[in-house]
């Protein structure tokens, strides 16, 4: 999945990468302390790099780096530069765009109406095709993240106040966005029409706050206001609040995703608690598959939740059969070791006296490749499971997504050619069931105004014309 932002290689996992982390303040001292802890709540959004830049009313400094926040804001004096009572911060991972400093964000540029910091969340699905007519004429990039292209947009649009600019710019702009800009004298948030990712307004004292998930707002001791509706503008000054609307769209598309496992469990997303949601999904798969098992355990921490709701509607009791590690960063191993699935292993260890002879549900949130999976089963066997029944709490993803979650091509996504039986044979578990589509959506509120497209492959815009090949050549050859 890309970036809008990846976790990056998370070591011995294959789940799904996510989107950026987006957070915003304007009318405090304190602005980017404040956005730093922002950041920190949102670190599960993106771990590639982070950033903050800072507006004194005179000048906009910008810190940002690869890393996590912890590592970008290593020392005291990073903070202490950005000075200011307004401030927007972001943590990504890359859905487009390489993984190196030059795209880290805020981007930050100077053009004909003063400086603008931007940070972005999503994917735009037509950048390829507007960055290369831009090139043609001449545009100098010097980033390859897609976000730059709204920057450019921005500069060539009819001067005119900067809200009216960002409306001009984003007119051409086909995809997933959360924008946060920010300019001498103000805090500008902008969601998609289509509202694939989730944007929240709190108050913190007299002070907005705008973030991607409400948990960034609870960490700074904000209240929650409530969401930014998509296709909506809001301008932060010294007037205060200003709506401004982008044009309306036909239909609206939140990512489902979300609610599966982008989000944290804590925070609200599109208005509902992802924890309730994620809970109700697990009922519903206990529901749609039943199976006969002593416990229930989740591939932590993701699938907690859903286990939980599993473990709810069954009546298995629910343990915990596997300890995660916080603290695996990047890993050097030989070959050799590979084999020995040493990347899985130091990431999940199975607890022997949970497991031992007991007829095992492990509940996963998602299978992509299903590798994960596979070494983690052999891990639970080897500890001694009986039987291990694995349910899945989202439908089998088919296609890839174009909106800012790093799933990009089909060939990754091990679902796209198996049948759930190969699946369940290669991941070796005695037994398989995932959520159904027609479940996932009873579950949500206003599943019309879902997105679903990687379990459907019905996509709310046009798709990128690579795409559309590569289906003309499945088709053409029969393998799909
Ligand atoms: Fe979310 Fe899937 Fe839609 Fe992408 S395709 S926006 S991951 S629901």
């Amino acid at each position: 999945m890309k970036n809008g932002c990846q976790r990056p290689a998370s070591p011995g996992t294959d789940a799904p990468r996510h989107h950026c982390g987006l957070f915003g303040i304007c009318g405090d001292d304190r602005a980017a302390e404040l956005a730093y802890l922002g950041l920190y709540a949102l670190q599960h959004r993106g771990q590639e790099s982070a950033g903050i830049a800072c507006s004194d009313g005179k000048r906009i400094l910008v810190h940002k780096d690869m890393g996590l926040v912890s590592m970008v804001f290593n020392d005291p004096s990073h903070l202490k530069r950005l000075t200011g009572r307004c401030a927007i911060g972001h943590n990504r991972y890359s859905t487009t765009g390489s993984s190196n400093v030059l795209n880290a964000q805020p981007l930050s540029v100077e053009f004909k109406c003063g400086q603008l910091a931007a940070a972005h969340n999503g994917n735009l699905v037509n950048a390829a095709e507007l960055r290369g007519h831009m090139e043609r004429e001449g545009s100098i990039f010097q980033t390859t993240a897609d976000s730059e292209i709204v920057l450019h947009l921005i500069a060539r649009a009819a001067q005119g106040p900067l809200p009216d600019m960002i409306l001009e710019a984003l007119s051409k702009v086909v995809g997933s966005y959360c924008f946060l800009f920010l300019a001498r004298d103000q805090l500008i948030a902008v969601r998609d029409p289509m509202g694939f990712r989730p944007l929240c307004i709190g108050r913190l004292n007299e002070a907005p706050v705008v973030a991607s998930e409400s948990c960034a707002l609870d960490i700074v001791g904000a209240e929650y206001v409530r969401g930014v509706e998509p296709g909506e503008m809001v301008i932060f000054d010294a007037n205060g609040m200003t709506i401004r609307r982008l044009a309306e769209s036909p239909r609206r598309a939140m990512c489902i995703f979300e609610y599966i496992y982008i989000a944290r469990p804590d925070s609200r997303i599109f208005g509902q608690m992802a924890d309730k949601i994620r809970r109700a999904f697990g009922r519903r798969l206990a529901e749609e598959h039943p199976a006969k098992a002593d416990i229930v355990i989740a591939v932590p921490d993701s699938a907690n939740t859903a286990a939980l709701g599993y473990s709810e509607h069954s009546g298995i009791r629910f343990e915990i059969g596997l300890i995660r590690s916080h603290y695996v960063g990047r890993t050097f191993i030989s070959p050799e070791q590979h084999e020995r699935d040493i990347k899985v292993h130091l990431k999940f260890n199975p607890v022997t006296g949970v497991l031992k002879g007991r007829r095992v549900v492990v509940i996963e949130d998602s299978i992509v490749r299903g590798t994960t999976l596979r070494n983690l089963i052999r891990l639970i066997r080897g500890a001694g499971a009986a039987e291990v029944h694995v349910r899945v709490g989202s439908p089998p993803i088919r296609f890839p997504c174009f909106y800012g979650v790093d799933m990009s091509t089909r060939k990754e996504l091990i679902a796209s050619s198996q049948s759930v039986e190969s699946i369940r044979d290669f991941i070796g578990a005695d037994s398989l069931g995932y959520l159904s589509v027609e479940g996932l959506l009873k579950v949500v509120p206003k599943p019309k105004d879902m997105c679903a497209a990687c379990f459907t492959g019905d996509y709310p815009t046009e798709v990128p014309v690579d795409f559309k090949k590569e289906q003309f050549d499945l088709h053409r050859t029969g393998a799909i």
